[in-house]
Order: C-alpha cells, then sequence, then structure tokens
C-alpha cells in the first residue's frame, strides 16, 4: 500500500459523497446523534461501520485489544460515559471476532512485556469460566468459546458501571453482544440477556 494513495482515495471518496449530495459535508459537520456505541476490536480486519453497513454519524466507536471494557481504563471509560450520559445512545454493543490475537495471546503461557496487563483481564475471564472452557476438547472450538465468553464479561462489565446502571433506569438502553466471524462475514448476537444480567449482579454491583 502507497501512503499517497489515501490522500487520493479521500478525493475520490469526497467527489463520490459529493455527487450524490452537495450537502453531505455540511450536514455531517453540524453535529452527531448516533445511536449505537460500539466496542470492538482493534484488528485491522474488523471494521466498525462497514461490517454493520452503517454510515459516518450512526455509530461512536471505541476500539481496543480484544474489546475490552476495563474499569481502569480511562480511554474506554471516557467514551462510555459520553456516548450514555451525553450522546445518549440507547445501544451499547461489545463485538468481539474469532481469530482474536489478543484472545489467543492470552491462552499461551508468553510474557509480551507491556500487554500481559491487559491480557490478564482476558486470563481472568478465562479463570471464572475455567470449568467449561476446559471441558471442550477441541483447542479451536475452546478458542472460539473463550471469544464469545470475553464479549459476554465486557457486556457484564458495562453493565457494573454508574451510567449504564443510571441509563437503564431512565430510558430503555440495551446492551448487546455480538461475534464477527471473519470466516463467513456473518454478524452474530449472542443474545446475552441484558436484564437477567442485572438482575443477576446488582446485589454485588449497585451502585445508586
Ligand atoms: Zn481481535
Amino acid at each position: 500500500m502507497d501512503i499517497k494513495n489515501i490522500f487520493k482515495n479521500n478525493e475520490e471518496w469526497i467527489k463520490g459523497k459529493l455527487a450524490i449530495d452537495e450537502d453531505y459535508f455540511k450536514e455531517l459537520s453540524k453535529g452527531q446523534t448516533p445511536e449505537i456505541l460500539y466496542i470492538g476490536c482493534s484488528d485491522s480486519r474488523v471494521t466498525a461501520e462497514e461490517l454493520m453497513g452503517i454510515n459516518p454519524g450512526e455509530a461512536f466507536v471505541h476500539r481496543n485489544i480484544a474489546n475490552m471494557v476495563s474499569s481502569l481504563d480511562l480511554n474506554v471509560q471516557s467514551v462510555l460515559n459520553y456516548a450514555v450520559t451525553h450522546l445518549e445512545v440507547n445501544h451499547v454493543v461489545v463485538c468481539g471476532h474469532y481469530g482474536c490475537g489478543g484472545i489467543k495471546a492470552a491462552m499461551e503461557s508468553k510474557d509480551l512485556g507491556i500487554l500481559n496487563p491487559w491480557l490478564r483481564n482476558i486470563r481472568d475471564v478465562y479463570r471464572l469460566h475455567k470449568n467449561t472452557l476446559n471441558a471442550i476438547e477441541d483447542e479451536h472450538d475452546r478458542y472460539k468459546k473463550l471469544v464469545e465468553l470475553n464479549v459476554q464479561e465486557q457486556c457484564i462489565n458495562l453493565i457494573k458501571t454508574a451510567c449504564v446502571q443510571q441509563a437503564s433506569k431512565s430510558r430503555d438502553i440495551k446492551v448487546h453482544g455480538w461475534v464477527f466471524d471473519m470466516e463467513t462475514g456473518k454478524l452474530i448476537d449472542l443474545e446475552i440477556n441484558f436484564q437477567e444480567i442485572l438482575k443477576g449482579i446488582m446485589e454485588i454491583y449497585h451502585l445508586e
């Protein structure tokens, strides 16, 4: 890839947008009212808008290695707070993907330096679901299951936050756990029962 092409591509993209709507950028610059907060992996193959078939302005996006929602990560917590409290999104999505390098790395016994504390959060998911995961003999299937369980745990981490708890009282905010299968291109809804989880964990994580 020639980096200069990016600017040529940008020119083409502008032309394409203006050909359809000459006020496209004027409208885009007026402000944003996204309906979705999308938290996904930084993996270059798992784009946010493209796989959802949505346009600029429709999703507030945060991406990091293995789509983690850590309570100590000021970045994801700021994005979450801004999206839920100020932009008032009604859907918060955690989207993982099969073939995730972060999840794979967490399953291996390797010292990865600065990545160790980050991947430890995934190892914690493994520890929480050790019995389920160890019962899966096929390594590939176990890896896929960890991808799914990690999404589920990150959804729970969202529900632990004050901003999601507050929003769920005043409006119909929903947390969704999805997995992208890059071998088929399919987006899979894990159908996590938000209300059920909320009931189950509120005894411990209730904040107000
Ligand atoms: Zn990934």
